[in-house]
């Protein structure tokens, strides 16, 4: 096992920069996830830690080596692709075993490393299969097998998941966190997918457009995003952005108006009249729902009228989506519970819990509160 160091890591495609300014350092065991939108870099990174890629300028240590010019097959560490990659014309055993074949391992020692993987991974009993007699989750262990089974210092997976469906995803996943608690072996995971990220990571790094926004334990990223992209790329239904202005100590929201906790008021005294994008989580804004307003003082609550576009029923809650009366096209989410009564075309009174609003530059995105 081995800790794993970026230091200003860049990649360059002819003129097209795919990353830049990456710098992390991965402490041996830990479990991180590269996670963001389609072409942020998450696999360029990936690839250039595994050798497929080598970085157009900065350092890659793996350990205490600096490997910048080590070939991928030195390098000690194994990848699972998001296609499984299997050799269709080789058993399951036979595919588990091959990276040991390859590294001269004995029969006896790949045999049982083979039995040990299979039965830490439930494919005891399809070892004489092909992959093509195999499920697409059973494809994705034998995947797993056999990058576990060389016991590489490092593990790398590129969106592993992806082509499994809804149910199998969540079971492979839960699979994926008890196999690492159990095995130990540093691991970077990339993925597009936050839950993936939330669920998973020991730390996330937020990518978007080739660098790092943030990089954090999934609590503390979600508590405290560093910018906007952070803020509504992590979370299912994402953050809602309501563009305003602060005028008068209150924000102006499309005409309508809400109150600004002292605190912020303070912060923004010298902007007045100055454009800000207010955040606010679904599950901080309430529909007119005693029991979730309970505890909140008066003065803790801002008030947005909304029109209902869309209900959809979830079974535990509803998601209602409503458009804020007077700004056109400003949608916003909220999370009710399971037994609310609304229809498209109703109005109604939106209640936020002023305590949970966060505030981004409108140019910038930079959160300043
Ligand atoms: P996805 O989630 O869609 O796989 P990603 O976040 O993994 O995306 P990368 O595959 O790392 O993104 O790509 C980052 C950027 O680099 C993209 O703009 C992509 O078009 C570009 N890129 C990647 N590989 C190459 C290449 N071989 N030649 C030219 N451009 C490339």
């Amino acid at each position: 096992m081995a800790n794993v160091r970026l230091e200003d890591i860049k990649r360059k495609f002819n003129n097209v920069t795919a990353i830049e300014d990456i710098s992390f350092e991965i402490p041996d065991g830990e479990f991180w996830v590269l996670v963001g939108p389609s072409g942020c870099g998450k696999s360029t990174i990936l690839r250039t830690i595994a050798g497929l890629e080598s970085a157009t300028s900065g350092k890659l240590f793996i350990g205490d080596f600096l490997v910048n010019n080590i070939p991928a097959r030195q390098r000690d560490v194994a990848m699972v692709f998001q296609n499984y990659a299997l050799y269709p014309h080789m058993t399951v055993a036979q595919n588990i075993a091959f990276g040991l074949q390859m590294r001269s391992f004995d029969p006896k020692t790949i045999q049982d490393r083979v039995l040990t993987v299979a039965r830490s991974l439930s494919l005891e009993h399809l070892l004489d299969r092909k992959p093509k007699q195999l499920s697409g989750g059973q494809q994705q262990r034998v995947a797993l097998g056999r990058a576990i089974a060389r016991e590489p210092q490092v593990f790398l997976l590129d969106e592993p998941l992806s082509n499994l469906d809804a149910q199998l995803r969540d079971d492979t996943r839960a699979e994926l966190k008890q196999l690492h608690q159990k095995l130990g072996i540093t691991t970077i995971y990339v993925t597009h997918d936050q839950v993936e990220a939330m669920t998973l990571a020991d730390k996330i790094v937020v990518l978007n457009n080739g660098r790092i926004q943030q990089i954090g334990d999934p609590q503390s990223i979600y508590a405290r995003p560093a910018n906007r992209m952070v803020a509504t790329f992590l979370g299912s239904p994402p953050m809602n952005i309501l563009p305003s202005k602060f005028q008068d100590n209150a924000f102006d929201v499309g005409g309508q108006l809400l109150p600004v906790a002292d605190d912020i008021r303070l912060l923004l005294k010298p902007q007045q009249g100055q454009g800000f994008d207010l955040g606010i989580r679904p599950e901080h804004i309430y529909l007119n729902e005693p029991p979730r307003r309970q505890g909140h003082q008066e003065g803790e609550l801002g008030e947005l009228e909304v029109e209902v576009k869309v209900v959809e029923p979830l079974g535990r809650e509803t998601l209602i989506r409503g458009s804020l009366v007077g700004s056109s096209g400003v949608l916003v989410n909220v999370q009710a519970g399971a037994d609310v009564r609304l229809r498209s075309g109703d109005r109604l009174t939106l209640e936020l819990d002023m305590h949970q609003l966060f505030v981004f530059d409108a140019s910038t995105g930079q959160a300043l509160y």
